[in-house]
């Protein structure tokens, strides 16, 4: 069976190696190629948008694909909703593997926003020192509360001129750990933090260092994202996959 496994995120890694570890599937990783060591050793990979929902329509058509599941992340939502127009138009199944959200936890101090701006706006306007680790597409929206002092950690670094002025930026990838990320909060002299709520547990440490040196957290909610099957774990998709398999009785395709 043809897997067109949408990714950039840890589940995402972690199905396309199990399904490339089993002969009944053959399977291909696309990412969106914008960090540069995404790094799925062995797995077939693409990397590149496809030019919207028709392009990747037509990439399912032009490479068979009989299976599109969509394991990008939370936040990612032009991507997703082109993997719903384009497995409606193309007529495969679309597999969702959606993350739960972090739940608050006694002792968390959170301030629930829905945007980046609405963040920018809820860190109020006595100067603060902030620790910002959103990604770095939007950390523009922090340009317009240039009162604070910001350390910004992203993956890679943001445009020079998305920056807000005078900002601290550490470029690092997860997962952290909850010493380090205490140290971290601490040496910074945070006051507080801004995240997105992905639900990862590669972030988390953060979250939960803010909770032992009670900091309070701009937490920015999940949207909704365009969905088909949806499943809420690795082990579930692999499931829903050889279910849909034995569905369709498709013939292995690597013949071992
Ligand atoms: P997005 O806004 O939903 O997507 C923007 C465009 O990037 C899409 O329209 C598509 O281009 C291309 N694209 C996105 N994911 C792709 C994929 N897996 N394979 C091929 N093309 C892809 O997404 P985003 O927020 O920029 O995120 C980009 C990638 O980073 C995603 O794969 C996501 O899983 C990962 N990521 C995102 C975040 C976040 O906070 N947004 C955090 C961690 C990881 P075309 O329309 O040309 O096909």
């Amino acid at each position: 069976m043809r897997v067109l496994l949408l990714g950039g995120t840890a589940e995402a890694s972690a199905l396309a190696r199990r399904l490339y570890g089993d002969t009944r599937f053959d399977v291909t990783l696309s990412l969106a190629g914008r960090t540069s060591a995404p790094g799925v050793a062995a797995v077939p990979a693409r990397s590149g948008g496809f030019g919207g929902a028709e392009g990747l329509a037509r990439w399912i058509g032009e490479h068979r694909i009989d299976v599109l599941v969509d394991a990008t992340h939370p936040f990612a939502v032009r991507i997703s909703a082109n993997a719903f127009a384009a497995a409606q138009a193309s007529g495969v199944p679309l597999l969702s593997l959606r993350r739960a959200p972090w739940q608050r936890q006694p002792g968390d101090i959170w301030t629930c926003v829905g945007s980046a701006e609405e963040a920018a706006r809820a860190l109020g306007s006595a100067p603060a020192r902030v620790f910002l680790t959103i990604g770095r597409q939007e950390v523009g929206a922090f340009r317009a509360a240039p009162q604070h002092a910001y350390v910004v950690r992203a993956i890679e670094a943001p445009a020079a001129d998305a920056l807000p002025p005078g900002a601290e930026l550490i470029l690092e990838r997860g997962p952290f750990d909850l010493d380090a990320e205490t140290a971290l909060l601490r040496s910074r002299v945070i006051d507080v933090l801004v995240a997105k709520n992905s639900g990862a547990a590669a972030t988390y440490a953060k979250i939960a260092a803010a909770r032992a040196l009670a900091l309070p957290v701009v937490m920015i909610g999940q949207p909704g994202k365009a969905a088909g099957y949806v499943v809420g774990s690795v082990e579930e998709a692999c499931a829903r996959l050889a279910a849909l398999l034995d569905h369709a009785s498709v013939p292995s395709e690597r013949g071992v």
